[in-house]
């Protein structure tokens, strides 16, 4: 099997009817992109930037963050690019930011709203991103925004991309938010008027649908994002961009996982981006699924009471044949 995996990874993730699934890549640093193609990636569809000030003791400016932006799409030649502005706060502590000290970080001033808070950190970063796109080949790179939860986030944010765009006479880059917010799954449909994409995380939106911290030592292991409850709110994610005719990608952890992966898609998610290293067997599942058979699974797993139901579902790849 793992030999058959290494001769496909370089296909495309089509199903046997035909229907094609874009593979992206989690990757943070233009020197992993290498090994990111590969194995089989098709671009990135999740560059974390706050690796970019946490592995150091200070905040990259503007310039640096552009080098590095341009060194990202120079890598990629030409194959699209997600960056998501800094998520900070939570689980990710930048401690040479001196942001104050939260009693419940996971609820606080993170992702979105710290970027809201400081244009110090949100206006060097989009100035970087505008100015790398003016040399990116057009529609490659894309921005999104994290933990987003209201339509006024949304709408600021916006402006602000709109506002610098100007400034630097810099083309249209394609703005897409991440839904792990609860909230912004049952919006979906108002939210998807506003913006040109989504990335479900659903390493997040487990986390705040089933209320466990997940990096919780004892609880974790049950934060599984096959939970009914996720996979509705992921099909209210879906229902509600389809409904204005935006794409839906998950780069959350499951997206890595082949039953995950044959699940999303099944659930009308048209990309998904992973660690590198699942690549090919995301493919290789994908590949050997029937879209038709991939629906009737997702309809099922819709219908289960429990993540274990879900789990029980994995009958490997023979059961999505069709
Ligand atoms: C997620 O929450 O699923 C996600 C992809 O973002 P991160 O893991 O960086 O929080
Ligand atoms: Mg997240």
């Amino acid at each position: 099997r793992k030999a058959r995996q290494e001769e496909r990874r370089g296909l495309p993730a089509r199903t046997r009817d035909g229907h094609a699934v874009e593979i992206g890549a989690n990757v943070n640093r233009p020197d992993q992109v290498p090994v990111a193609l590969s194995q089989g990636a098709e671009g990135v569809g999740l560059m974390r930037t706050e690796f970019l000030f946490l592995e150091r003791g200070d905040a990259p400016g503007e310039d640096e963050q552009f080098e590095t932006y341009r060194a990202m799409l120079d890598a990629l030649d030409g194959r699209p690019l997600i960056v998501r502005a800094l998520d900070i706060g939570g689980d990710k502590q930048v401690p040479h930011l001196h942001l104050p000290h939260e009693e419940n970080p996971f609820l606080g001033v993170r992702g979105a709203r710290l970027l809201l808070r400081q244009p110090d950190l949100l206006e060097p970063q989009l100035r970087a991103l505008y100015r790398a796109a003016k040399h990116a080949k057009p529609g490659a790179l894309s921005i999104m925004f994290p933990m987003i939860t209201t339509l006024t986030e949304v709408e600021t944010l916006r402006a602000v991309c709109d506002r610098i765009r100007a400034e630097l006479d810099a083309p249209a880059v394609p703005l897409g938010i991440m839904v792990e917010v609860p909230a912004a799954a049952v919006l979906a449909d108002v939210l998807a008027r506003h913006v040109d994409f989504f990335s479900i995380g659903t390493n997040d939106l487990t986390q705040y649908a089933l209320a466990i911290d997940r990096q919780h030592p004892e609880l974790a292991a049950e934060a599984d994002s096959l939970h009914p409850a996720v996979l509705r709110l992921i099909r209210m994610t879906v229902e509600g961009a389809e409904r204005h005719g935006r794409w839906v990608g998950v780069c959350g952890g499951i997206a890595g996982d082949p039953f995950g992966a044959a699940l999303l898609t099944g659930l009308g998610v048209r990309e998904l981006s992973m660690t590198p290293r699942d690549i090919p067997g995301v493919k290789d599942r994908l590949r050997d699924s029937s879209l038709t058979a991939l629906h009737e699974l997702a309809q099922r797993a819709l219908a289960c009471e429990t993540a274990g139901a879900v789990r029980a579902l994995d009958g490997g790849a023979a059961g999505e044949g069709g």
